[in-house]
C-alpha cells in the first residue's frame, strides 16, 4: 500500500507514535472488497488472506505506515474530559485512492496506547461487526459516514462481562479529527498548536478557505456547521440514532464516525433512545439536531482565539453564526422531508402536513421506515394505498390532494421518493441475530446474506423481504452497549 502521511508530520503533540499489540492467532474474518479496490490495495496482498490477517492485526507493519494515536479531549455526556485520545486505536496512515482522495486508515481494538487509562485497548467481536454492518447500510443508505475494509479476528479473548471473541476492525475516514481534537489545545491554551491544527484541517477538508486570509476561521466553522446539518438531516431522514454523541464522536469533516450503541429507529417517536448508558435521553433520536448545535458551540469557543484576541469580539463575530443554525437546520430538513413526501416545491402548509403525518405516526406507533416505503408505493399499488388510508386517514387524503396538485407524474414522484425513503434498513432485531451467529459459530454466511440486501437498501431485491419484518414486542426493551 501507498501511505502518504501528513498527520505523522505534524508536530508530536497532536499524537504518541505507537505500535499495535501484536494478536495470537488473526484470522480475516470480514472483507470489504469494493472498498478495497477503491484503495487499490495491491494485488499479491488482496489475494493473500493470512497476509491480510497480518496487516489489519496490526502484526505485521508494512512499509511506510507510521502507526501512531491521536490525541484528543471531548465532551461526554456534557462532561469535560481533558485528555481521551485514541486508548484502543491505531491510525496506521494515509492512502490516496482511484479518485485521488486521502483516507485514513486506522485499526481499533489493536491494543492500550498511552491514552488507554488503564483499559485494555481491544474490541470485541459483537461491537466490531457492528460497526461493520452499520457503516455499510448507510454508506449504502446514502448518509456520509467512515467505512470498514476488514474485521479480523485475533483468537484472543476479550474481557467484558464474559470472555467474548476479539476482533479488530479496520476503519477508514476522510479524517479522524474530531471537534474534541481541537477541545483538547484548546483546553491548554495552546494557540500555536490549535493554529497548526486548524490551518491542517483547512488544508485537507476545505481547502477553498485558504484564500480567505484572517476570515478563513469563521468560514471554517461556518463549513463545519453546514457538513453536520447535512449530516444529521441525513441521520433523521434514515431514522438513524448515533447514541454517543459526545465531542469526541462528532467527525470536523462531517462523516458519522464511532459506530457505539448507535441504532436505527423503528417505530416514530423522537424520544427513542436504545443506547444502556443514554439515561437521561440526552442523544435521543429527536434530540440529535440540538446536540449537535451544542457540540457545533463547543467547537466554535475553541476557535475564539484564533479569531480575534479579544475575546468579546471574537464572540460578536461567532454569535450570529450559530444563531442561524436553527433557521438553517430547519430548512435543509424540510427539503429532505419534502423530497420524502414527493414534493418537488415547498409551500408553506407542508410543514403542517409533515407534523401532522409524524403525530400520527407517533401516537398510534407506527414503523417510520415502512410508512414512507409504503407512501412510496401507493402511487403504483392498490394495497398500498389502502393500507396507507387506513393507518394515516384524512393525512393520507390531504397528501394525495397535495401531490395532484403538483406538476409531476405518479411516475416521477415515485421515483423521486424512492430516492429517498429506503426499503431496507439494518433493523436492530436482525443486528443482533446475526452478531450473534459470529459470535457463537464464527460462520460469516448470515453476515454476508444480511450485506448483501443492505448495499442495495433502494430496491426489493430476491431475499430483501426477509430482513423486512418488524421487531415482534417494536423494539420497546431494546437496549445498545458501548462495547469498549
Ligand atoms: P468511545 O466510547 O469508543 O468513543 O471511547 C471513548 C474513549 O474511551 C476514547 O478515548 C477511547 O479510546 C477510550 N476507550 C474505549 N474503549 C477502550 C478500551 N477497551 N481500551 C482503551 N481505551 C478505550
Ligand atoms: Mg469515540
Amino acid at each position: 500500500m501507498n501511505f502518504s502521511n501528513t498527520y505523522a508530520c505534524l508536530n508530536e503533540v497532536f499524537y504518541e507514535k505507537t505500535h499495535p499489540t501484536p494478536v495470537l492467532d488473526p484470522k480475516l474474518f470480514l472483507w470489504n472488497s469494493s472498498l478495497a479496490e477503491q484503495l487499490m490495495i495491491p494485488d499479491d496482498l488482496k489475494n493473500d488472506p493470512i497476509a491480510l490477517a497480518q496487516v489489519f492485526s496490526g502484526n505485521h507493519i508494512m512499509p511506510g505506515s507510521e502507526p501512531i494515536a491521536t490525541a484528543y479531549a471531548g465532551h461526554q455526556f456534557g462532561n469535560f474530559v481533558p485528555q481521551l485520545g485514541d486508548g484502543r486505536a491505531h491510525l496506521l496512515g494515509e492512502v490516496i485512492d482511484r479518485s485521488g482522495q486521502r483516507w485514513d486508515i486506522q485499526l481499533k481494538g489493536s491494543g492500550p496506547t498511552s491514552f488507554s487509562r488503564g483499559r485494555d485497548g481491544r474490541c470485541a467481536i459483537g461491537p466490531a461487526v457492528r460497526e461493520f454492518i452499520m457503516s455499510e447500510a448507510m454508506n449504502a443508505l446514502g448518509v456520509p459516514t467512515t467505512r470498514c475494509l476488514a474485521v479480523v479476528t485475533t483468537g484472543e479473548p476479550v474481557f467484558r462481562d464474559t470472555p467474548v471473541p476479539g476482533a479488530i476492525v479496520t476503519r477508514v475516514a476522510s479524517s479522524h479529527l474530531r471537534i474534541g481534537t481541537f477541545q483538547f489545545f484548546a483546553a491548554q491554551g495552546d494557540h500555536h498548536a490549535l493554529k497548526t491544527l486548524c490551518d491542517y484541517t483547512i488544508k485537507r477538508h476545505y481547502p477553498e478557505l485558504q484564500e480567505e486570509g484572517p476570515n478563513q476561521y469563521i468560514l471554517f466553522i461556518k463549513k463545519v456547521i453546514e457538513r453536520l446539518i447535512q449530516l444529521i438531516v441525513e441521520w433523521m431522514r434514515v431514522g438513524f440514532i448515533h447514541g454517543v454523541m459526545n465531542t469526541d464522536n462528532m467527525s470536523i469533516s462531517g462523516e458519522t464516525i464511532d459506530y457505539g450503541p448507535c441504532a436505527m429507529m423503528g417505530t416514530y417517536d423522537p424520544q427513542t433512545v436504545y443506547s444502556s448508558i443514554d439515561i437521561m435521553g440526552r442523544y435521543a433520536f429527536g434530540n440529535q439536531p440540538r446536540i449537535a448545535q451544542w457540540n457545533i458551540e463547543r467547537f466554535a469557543e475553541c476557535l475564539l482565539p484564533l479569531i480575534n484576541v479579544n475575546t468579546n469580539k471574537a464572540i460578536d463575530q461567532v454569535g450570529p453564526i450559530i444563531t442561524e443554525f436553527p433557521n438553517r437546520f430547519k430548512q435543509v430538513y424540510m427539503e429532505m422531508i419534502e423530497k420524502k413526501l414527493g414534493l418537488t416545491s415547498f409551500q408553506q402548509e407542508d410543514q403542517k402536513l409533515l407534523f401532522s403525518i409524524l403525530g400520527r405516526l407517533k401516537e398510534r406507533r407506527i414503523d417510520y421506515t415502512v410508512t414512507f416505503d409504503l407512501l412510496t408505493k401507493s402511487l403504483m399499488s392498490e394495497t398500498a394505498t389502502s393500507q396507507m388510508k387506513n393507518e394515516l386517514e384524512e393525512c393520507f387524503d390531504i397528501w394525495k390532494r397535495r401531490l395532484n396538485d403538483q406538476d409531476a407524474t405518479s411516475k416521477e414522484v415515485q421515483k423521486l421518493m424512492r430516492k429517498h425513503n429506503p426499503v431496507v434498513i439494518p433493523r436492530n432485531h436482525h443486528i443482533e441475530a446475526v452478531i450473534q451467529e459470529c459470535e457463537q459459530s464464527g460462520d460469516v454466511t448470515l453476515v454476508e446474506k444480511f450485506l448483501q440486501v443492505l448495499r442495495s437498501p433502494y430496491e426489493e431485491l430476491e431475499q430483501t423481504s426477509q430482513y423486512q419484518d418488524l421487531p415482534s414486542d417494536g423494539d420497546k426493551d431494546y437496549q445498545t452497549f458501548c462495547g469498549t
